[in-house]
């Protein structure tokens, strides 16, 4: 019997209830090289703890550190037709969209959501590049205007994480119609007063610059996010000549006027919910919660049988 529970079982669970270990434990930097620990890398949101690089966040991990305790509803988008080009490159179209949806867990490239960011109600989407990078296609443009509707539906504020390779090649025309639909869609939320705050991450380019990236009412962006219509390289080939240092970076868009600010992601939140509150006329945020009050325990008064009878015609009020 001893054999059997303190060998034998030991044995058999270790066999069939290994944990499952992660792929990748480890991702390198891709800025300085450094081989950062998956979960050091988690807590540092997804932010190179050696150079600062600020790699790409899934949506929802955004969201999970973005809203007060990590709470917020999401927003349904509409679906839009499926493959209605029947393109097909090496891969077919809708055989793309099952790999990355099977990568991703994610439905598609852009996830909206609606919650509290330092008890301020907001709505916010965020573009997911890991999702075929990103590309803006009729789906993304349903989010949008899914995101825009319910803000003004709710008369809250719109905050948008953009991160684009552009529009999604296998829509052809369809996906470069959602410029001038997610266009309108923030034209909506300009009509009805609310604020529209689009938060530039690493890379936004293409169509997405060209429409909803660029309309914001505050543009922040994250360090050293690529933000551009075409990229450095395609420039570079097409006039011969090199580039600036750090040219269409988002420190050279600031200084050239084309953002109101740099944001380290660490300081999102905080800066978010400040420019958010200000822009609605709410009071300055709360800085920090005071803890409950606790409840105070009273010892109860040791009951004496003999006394009580006594104490009880004191206290009731003598009759004239
Ligand atoms: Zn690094």
């Amino acid at each position: 019997m001893n054999w059997i529970s303190n060998y034998v079982r030991p044995k058999i669970n270790s066999l069939f209830s290994r944990r499952e270990v992660p792929e990748n434990l480890w991702t390198k930097c891709p800025e300085c090289g450094t081989m950062l620990f998956h979960r050091e890398l988690a807590d540092n949101l997804n932010v190179c703890t050696s150079c600062d690089h600020h790699m790409a966040i899934s949506p929802r991990d955004r969201f999970v550190r973005l809203f007060d305790g990590g709470i917020f509803t999401e927003v349904a988008v509409p679906d839009p037709l499926p493959d209605p080009l029947g393109f097909r490159d090496q891969k077919k179209y809708p055989e793309r969209l099952k790999a990355a949806q099977k990568a991703t867990g994610e439905k598609e490239a852009m996830l909206v959501a609606e919650g509290e960011i330092g008890r301020t109600p907001i709505v916010a989407a965020c573009q997911d590049f890991s999702f075929m990078a990103g590309s803006m296609g009729m789906y993304v443009g349903n989010a949008i205007i899914a995101a825009a509707t319910r803000a003004v539906e709710l008369k809250r504020p719109l905050v948008l994480f953009s991160a684009a390779g552009g529009a999604r090649m296998q829509e052809g025309i369809l996906s470069l119609m959602q410029m001038p639909r997610t266009t309108v869609a923030v034209q909506m939320l300009k009509e009805a007063r609310l604020p529209y705050v689009v938060v530039l991450t690493h890379p936004t380019t293409g169509g997405v610059t060209a429409s909803y990236a660029m309309l914001g009412d505050v543009q922040i962006a994250e360090p050293n996010a690529l933000i551009c219509f075409a990229g450095p390289r395609v420039i570079e080939q097409t006039i011969r000549e090199t580039l600036p240092e750090g040219f269409q970076r988002a420190e050279y868009l600031l200084d050239h006027g084309m953002l109101d600010r740099v944001t380290h992601r660490k300081k999102l939140r905080e800066d978010l919910i400040i420019v958010l509150r200000m822009l609605m006329h709410l009071p300055p945020p709360v800085a920090a919660d005071l803890p409950a009050p606790k409840p105070v325990y009273v010892e109860p008064a040791p009951v004496d049988a003999a006394a009580t009878p006594e104490a009880a015609p004191a206290e009731t009020p003598k009759q004239a």
